[in-house]
């Protein structure tokens, strides 16, 4: 029996990570879990699960979520140092990392050094502080599990145990990418999108933020960032690849002229159950792949001009440092800032640049170096969009 910690456990991942965990329940136990402040959907989840522990973002939240489940023996806490300590807690044997945002890294650092298994859903965590990240998995020497659909493919069509040193005999990753939403329209009608025209996924039913970053490619920036860290790679040895049926989740090219790819149906359920059952595998009631039904697949390159922030992940990651701390918080802000209405939408790789170019990187020496960088880039992005009228 595996003790789970959940960290974000009312959002998608965290769904689909209950969905897994309700169909094997001779395997895993919900032992603590945490949100921000859906209150109700937790309290959903604590009649269902009965976690031991409990952490909600604010007092408030966590004494709401405690009157609606009077009477359950749960410990009901709140805040950072309590996520902390649930990603540590003796029960706990998985933490699935799946908090939106740079909020996911400190929690994720404490399952770390706590030698737990690490399900890493959380990519803010890896592009932010990519090096200290790496280095506390391999001083613990925990085992880190990509849950990221993608990452779970390399993972998967890599020789075993590639993390952190991929062998010598891969030529390149090929890293898909749906191309989003937008895929094929003009600049000038990705002027005037909405949030809820960007929200809407052609194959993945995912949260706000990273489907708002599928849209503008952010995500596959942020996802290269992911690859390089967890595979000791650069942006070199990786071709993103436009492949609009989401169904090869991605592919690793060998010298030999091999090519390996992992596929399935766009169910985030089968690298969530893969990462917590490696090296063996389990049920998960996603369909089975129909190939035949499916009939075509397609494959493009991706078009920088018309998605620039994908040039500036690989531009921050050859910057170094800092520089993805900085370009993570930009675009948080800017993300934000649009689904507000405040920006457009190509306004946010504008933005994004205007950081980057703004801000000097510095040598990742410590955690607080991340945290002051984020801190910076959050505060001249918000300064660049209450300076303008955008629209
Ligand atoms: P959602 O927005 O659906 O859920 C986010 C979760 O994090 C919720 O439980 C939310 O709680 C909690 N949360 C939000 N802000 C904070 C905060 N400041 N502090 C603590 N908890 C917080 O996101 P997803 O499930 O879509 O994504 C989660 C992570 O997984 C992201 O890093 C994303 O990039 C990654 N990922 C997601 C995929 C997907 O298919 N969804 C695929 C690959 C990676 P509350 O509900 O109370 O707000
Ligand atoms: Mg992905």
């Amino acid at each position: 029996m595996q003790g789970i910690c959940l960290l974000g456990a009312t959002g998608s991942i965290g769904q689909s990570t209950l969905d897994i965990i309700k169909q094997h329940p001779e395997k895993f136990q919900l032992v603590c879990a945490s949100a921000h402040s859906s209150v109700d959907k937790m309290a959903d989840i604590c009649r269902r699960f009965r976690p031991a522990r409990v952490v909600m973002g604010s007092e408030k939240a966590r004494d709401e979520l405690a009157a609606k489940c009077h009477g359950l023996p749960i410990s009901f806490e709140w805040g950072s140092d309590a996520l902390d300590s649930i990603a540590a807690d003796p029960q706990v044997d998985q933490v699935m990392a799946a908090i939106m945002g740079f909020a996911g890294l400190k929690p994720t650092l404490a399952g770390i050094r706590a030698k737990k298994r690490i399900l890493l859903a959380n990519k803010e965590s890896l592009v932010t502080a990519g090096k200290l990240f790496m280095d506390e998995v391999a001083q613990h020497d925990v085992m880190l599990l990509p849950i990221d659909s993608e990452h779970n493919a390399i993972f998967q069509s890599l020789p075993q145990s590639a993390l952190g040193a991929t062998k010598k005999d891969v030529k390149k990753i090929l890293l898909t990418a749906s191309g989003g939403p937008f895929r094929s329209w003009t600049l000038d009608d990705m002027r005037h999108v909405s949030p809820e025209q960007a929200c809407k996924h052609p194959n993945w039913s995912m949260g706000q933020k990273i489907s708002i970053d599928s849209a503008s490619l952010m995500n596959k920036g942020l996802e290269l960032i992911e690859a390089c860290w967890l595979f000791g790679v650069t942006p070199a040895d990786i071709d993103v690849v436009v492949h609009p049926e989401s169904i090869i989740h991605s592919m690793v090219s060998y010298l030999d002229g091999s090519v390996i790819a992992q596929m399935g149906n766009p169910d985030m359920r089968i690298p969530i159950a893969y990462g917590m059952t490696w090296p063996d595998r389990i049920e998960t009631s996603v369909p089975s792949l129909d190939l035949v039904g499916i009939g075509q697949l397609n494959f493009e390159s991706p078009d920088l001009e018309r998605f620039p922030n994908l040039k500036l992940a690989s531009d921050a990651w050859y910057c170094g440092g800092t520089a993805m701390a900085a370009l993570n918080a930009a675009n948080e802000v800017a993300v934000a800032a649009f689904l507000q209405r405040k920006i457009g939408f190509l306004d946010i790789a504008t933005i994004n640049g205007e950081v980057l170019n703004q801000l000097e990187s510095h040598p990742v020496a410590s955690l607080e170096v991340v945290f002051e960088a984020d801190e910076n880039a959050r505060r001249v992005a918000k300064n660049i969009i209450e300076a303008r009228v955008w629209i």
